[in-house]
């Protein structure tokens, strides 16, 4: 018999016809004698939503009163799959974070798990029940409810199969598996069977929003198997496993794009020692990551410094850099959330001159100007004007040949 954690994404709960599919389906693994633990996101966009009536009220809500507001998407899906259980024979429980319990930092919107005692699930679990948490949510130590950043579910699942030993962790969504591109984009791009921890953190972290960065993370720390599949299409999947180099030997992995992305430019700063660290401090020190940084070629002393961070943190980023902008008589602040971020990712780009030149040739024959440009072993990152981004990564994936199987496709 296995313990397996299945989570079950937004599209997958979007109406009660999708819960009473996937009740069924969870229904077959019961059958073949599974003990399964579910984890559920909120019904369809019902995020979105909710965050667009709170930006109705304030267009900066209180970030302990969002965590309160968006954990009960997931709340408000995890009673209905586990009312729908019931109402099929079995013996069911929804469990909120708070009342797992899952508890986490007090970073609101983007809390990171520091506890997640199992004695409440192990109970149920041995009394025949079929546990169905509320995923993306958790409980800080003053008790406020706190949310673990958008797409968040995947990590409540992978961490209740790190700390289960669950034998592994379905991830049931829109797709049948991880490709060389999102599908939805790239109706090119190839499917992959078996990927590695760290060649699927690379694209998460790059913007495969398919998998949450930190589940990723935590399944690679804990040794937890992955499994990516469609809960509705295809029987096709994709595992994730500890294995190095598993995907096809080429020298780009895949494609990725970034929309959460914006650009801050302070212009004509002092250009001396300090300035760029009394910029970025304050944004640190709120828990807001800035990604690529460029300054400029000094001029009379002055430069301009351009850096990027996620357009969910934008209106906080504005403010601190606004403050600082005036103590250092900077002439001026521009905030830009008009931009994506295309990046291709593989480890060939390490040992192969040359790749950031076919990147930039693509791009270019599509007209696409690039604003800003980073690179490291694994990765070449291209920030573009928005509306470019989805034939930015068409473009690019067809340049490295990832739309052209070498031999002719396997049959699954
Ligand atoms: P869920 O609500 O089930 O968590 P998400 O929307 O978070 O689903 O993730 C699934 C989506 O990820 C797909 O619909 C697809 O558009 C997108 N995606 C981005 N990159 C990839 C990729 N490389 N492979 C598969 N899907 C991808
Ligand atoms: N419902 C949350 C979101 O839309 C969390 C998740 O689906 O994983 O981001
Ligand atoms: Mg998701």
């Amino acid at each position: 018999m296995a313990l397996i954690v299945q989570k079950y994404g937004g599209t997958s709960v979007a109406s009660l016809d999708h819960i009473r599919k996937v009740a069924m389906n969870v229904n077959i693994n019961r059958e073949k004698g599974n003990q399964v633990v579910l984890v559920v996101s909120a019904m369809g966009d019902q995020t979105d939503q909710l965050i667009a009536m709170a930006s109705e009220i304030t267009s900066s809500p209180s970030l302990r009163e969002q965590d309160a507001l968006l954990a009960t998407g997931e709340q408000v899906c995890a009673a209905l799959l586990a009312m729908t259980l019931e109402s099929m024979g079995h013996k069911a429980k929804s469990y909120t974070g708070s009342q797992l319990p899952l508890m986490t930092d007090n970073v609101h919107t983007k809390a990171r798990i520091v506890d997640l005692p199992t004695g409440t699930l192990l109970q149920a679990l041995s009394e025949g029940v079929i546990p169905v948490i509320a995923g993306f949510q958790g409980a800080a130590e003053d008790g406020s409810i706190t949310t673990l950043g958008r797409g968040g579910s995947d990590t409540t699942a992978v961490a209740l199969a790190a700390k289960l030993e669950a034998d592994y962790c379905e991830i049931y969504t829109d797709v049948d598996g991880v490709y060389t591109a999102d599908p939805n984009i790239c109706p090119r791009a190839l499917h992959i069977k078996k990927m590695s921890y760290q060649e699927m953190l690379e694209l998460a972290g790059l913007g495969a929003k398919v998998m949450h960065v930190r589940s990723v993370e935590l399944a690679q720390k804990y040794q937890v198997p992955l499994v990516v599949k469609s809960t509705f299409k295809g029987n096709k999947q994709t595992w994730i496993i500890n294995e190095e180099g598993v995907m096809e030997n080429s020298i780009i992995k895949g494609v990725t794009l970034e929309k959460d992305v914006s650009k801050v430019s302070l212009i004509r700063i002092p250009d001396r020692p300090g300035i760029a660290h009394q910029i970025l401090a304050p944004l640190a020190e709120a828990a807001i990551n800035v990604d690529m940084i460029i300054q400029n070629v000094s001029i009379d002393n002055y430069a301009d410094l351009t850096f990027t961070i996620p357009t969910t943190d934008l209106g906080k980023a504005s403010e601190l850099v606004n403050q600082v902008a005036r103590e250092i008589g900077a002439l001026e602040v521009r905030a830009n959330n008009n931009i994506v971020k295309v990046s291709a990712v593989g480890i060939g780009i390490k040992t192969n001159p040359g790749v950031a030149a076919r990147m930039f040739k693509a791009l270019s024959a599509e007209n696409i100007n690039i604003q800003m440009i980073s690179t490291s072993e694994y990765r070449i990152s291209c920030v573009i004007e928005e509306k470019y981004g989805e034939l930015a990564v068409r473009a690019v994936h067809h340049t490295f040949g990832l739309d052209e199987p070498k031999e002719p496709a396997p049959s699954e």
